[in-house]
């Protein structure tokens, strides 16, 4: 009830929930009641959580924050969230997101922008929360709800974490299912949780995570005690500083403090490396064109015909084309412009296979470097959060955003976003953790000795 509260006094203003499932809510908090009464209580009974509406709840409203999926009420569960009502969470809703998780501000939903809490000293200015998942991480950086799910293809989970000044892991690749999660790019896409402490998103991942036969990409690999990992320390381990990350013109702030989340290592007992990262460069040009092609794909299904908009028309052509054209928003449709043109014909060996050979190098860099250092420190992202509308009518600008976090995403590799202190301007700024595939553990006990 409290939350609900909170959601009813800040969310007119923050706007960070599409949905609110009160009654639901309640119910389910009774539910939680009972089972604490009886001791049968799960590792989240009780516990308020958003859920990205991106994630498919059975009978409750799920839009991926476009026009085009309405009026669509699935009619099944996400596993995802299917694992956290087993293990007795509380849902309060759904929560606002960049259009199909295009985007790094949340200003892209076909439901109005989220605002992030938090403001510059002395201003009023409305701030975005970070994206795609800027209605998780306002939510719980607002105390509207203990903790979020998200999702993550190119940091969006990581980057809204550190705009709001609270965790979020985007895990391996595979490691949570993506069954029910509304896809954007496949072999990219990650669900991962948010909350205020890096044990606290442990706890969620742990319920989150494991292996699915429905998803024939998670993995069939027992989930670890992440709680108990974020308590081990760091004493021992070698911590690499990859050299490409120094991106020119980047904050003066920025840098300092990464160097001081080192400092904070080395106090712990890490050693600090420093490791190349070669095909850094590379990262965001790659992502920019393997993203929009399995986005292409993907949002064919998106016909009028079987479920969601559907604009009448008198034949088949113009059904799909007034569909499509009412239904997704100009980002969505510049991704499939984009997405289409690299597969198409003619351009697939020149970009999308000539993408696909650079991710592969990518990843090589990530291998070479782990068999040296047991995690990497970056800063998540090369700025605070922003203005509204400012980047708006410059996407590349705004692609620009993910330059921290978009490498690991084409490796798989898991990463975090601690929040490790403020700018000048009193706002929040996150440092980014990388480990190696399947070793969130080491990720957990990194991001906790940052705390
Ligand atoms: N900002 C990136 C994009 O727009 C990443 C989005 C995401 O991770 N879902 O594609």
């Amino acid at each position: 009830q409290a939350h609900l509260d909170a959601i009813t006094a800040l969310d007119p203003k923050l706007h960070a929930f599409i949905t609110v499932t009160a009654e639901q809510a309640l119910a389910q908090a009774d539910a939680a009641d009972a089972a604490l009464a009886k001791g049968e209580a799960g590792p989240l009974t009780g516990l308020p959580v958003a859920i990205k509406d991106v994630f498919c709840t059975k009978g409750v409203k799920t839009t991926a924050a476009s026009k085009i999926l309405e009026p669509f009420v699935p009619p099944y569960e996400s596993t995802v969230t299917s694992n956290m009502l087993h293990d007795g969470a509380v849902f309060l809703g759904k929560v606002n997101l960049d259009e199909f998780a295009m985007g790094s501000a949340t200003t892209n939903s076909a439901f109005g922008a989220t605002i992030n809490p938090w403001q510059r000293q002395g201003s009023d200015v409305a701030l975005v929360p970070g994206g795609s998942s800027g209605g998780s991480a306002a939510a719980v950086a607002a105390g509207m709800a203990l903790a979020a799910t998200g999702t993550d293809t190119g940091g969006s989970i990581r980057q809204p974490a550190s705009y709001c000044g609270i965790v979020g892991i985007k895990p391996t690749y595979g490691r949570c299912s993506r069954y029910g999660v509304v896809a954007f790019a496949s072999s990219l896409d990650q669900p991962g949780p948010f909350a205020r402490t890096v044990e606290d998103t442990a706890i969620l991942l742990g319920s989150m995570a494991g292996h699915d036969p429905k998803d024939s990409t998670s993995v069939p690999r027992a989930v670890p005690d992440f709680a108990a990992a974020a308590k081990r320390g760091v004493k021992g381990l070698k911590i690499g500083v990859p050299r490409e990350y120094r991106a020119e013109g980047m904050p003066a702030e920025i840098e300092a403090l990464w160097a001081q989340g080192l400092d904070w290592l080395r106090q712990q007992g890490a050693e600090i490396v420093d490791v190349s990262l070669p095909h850094t460069k590379y990262g965001l040009a790659t992502y920019y064109i393997v993203a929009p092609a399995e986005a292409s794909s993907n949002l064919a299904r998106y016909d009028g015909v079987r479920y969601g908009l559907r604009v009448p028309a008198n034949d088949l052509k113009d059904l799909y084309e007034g569909t499509r054209a009412a239904g997704f928003g100009r980002e969505v449709r510049r991704r499939i412009l984009m997405g289409t043109y690299v597969l198409s014909a003619g351009y697939y060996d020149a970009y999308y296979l000539k993408a696909q050979k650079v991710r592969a190098l990518i990843l090589k860099d990530f291998t070479d470097v782990f068999s040296k250092v047991d995690a990497l420190l970056t800063p998540t992202a090369p700025s605070a959060a922003f203005a509204i509308g400012e980047n708006a009518d410059d996407p590349v600008q705004m692609y620009l955003n993910d330059i921290f976090t978009v490498p690991a995403s084409m490796a798989g590799v898991p990463g975090m976003s601690v929040p490790a202190g403020l700018d000048a301007q009193g706002l929040p700024l996150g440092l980014q953790v990388l480990g190696r595939h399947f070793d969130e553990e080491t990720v957990f006990a990194v991001g906790a000795a940052l705390e």
